[in-house]
């Protein structure tokens, strides 16, 4: 391949929690307190963050759903698109593995997100964990009674996370292009869920103070 100039444009901005969210730290992690359902946890401080690899996951699937692109004829139909093709913006902006792909390098890299110093500075103020314990119970619809009750840990609505995204522009790229499919899906991701349980109304976040390459970006607050 020849030689192709790299720009990167940085997105930053704030994540903010509008209810409680739940991305779990997965069966290994042992939690000490009867926590079932763990949130992941910077190993550094004990707080909660967002994996960036939980927002690149979540938004290519909406995208991908959007666009109605998927694994196509292989045996993965529902699966990520990986057909590698110049102008799918899905396999160039969030990557792909096939073999004989022409998209370049993955453009888009999502930073983890961790609670910003005015989150934290308010949980000391007020003397708050950044997390909850929930009781969730699964309910027996033919006999009307509660059972396999679990606490799921959640990250408390009201704070809020630094948000990254850098993108990697080559010279042959329409930036524009990108540019809009990444506020397009930061769009559906707001009008959707982060993490588990977004049918519970887990995980309802607001972009804020969003900024492309320096400049604020705004996301329509509606659109389709
Ligand atoms: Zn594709």
């Amino acid at each position: 391949m020849e030689q192709q100039n790299l720009t990167i444009k940085k997105i930053t901005g704030k994540i903010k929690l509008l209810t409680g969210l739940h991305i779990g730290a997965g069966s290994e992690t042992i939690e000490i307190g009867g926590i079932d359902n763990p949130v992941i946890k910077d190993p550094r401080t004990g707080l909660p963050y967002i994996p960036g690899s939980s927002i690149k996951g979540k938004m290519r699937s909406l995208l991908e759903t959007s666009e109605k692109k998927f694994g196509g004829k292989d045996k993965d139909k529902n699966g990520p698109c990986n057909c590698g093709k110049i102008d799918c913006l899905i396999c160039k902006v969030f990557g792909n593995t096939n073999k004989d792909s022409k998209t370049g390098i993955t453009r888009a890299v999502f930073r983890d997100c961790f609670l910003d110093d005015e989150s934290i500075r308010m949980l000391n103020e007020r003397n708050l964990t950044a997390t909850e314990a929930k009781m969730e119970n699964t309910i027996d619809r033919i006999r009307g009674t509660a059972y396999n009750p679990r606490t799921t840990e959640r990250v408390i609505a009201g704070l809020s996370f630094d948000f990254e995204i850098a993108l990697r522009i080559l010279s042959g790229d329409d930036e524009k292009q990108i540019k809009e499919f990444i506020k397009k899906g930061l769009n559906l991701l707001q009008m959707d869920a982060l993490g588990g349980s977004g049918s519970r109304g887990y995980g309802k976040i607001k972009f804020d103070k969003l900024m492309y390459d320096g400049k604020n970006m705004e996301i329509a607050e509606n659109a389709q």
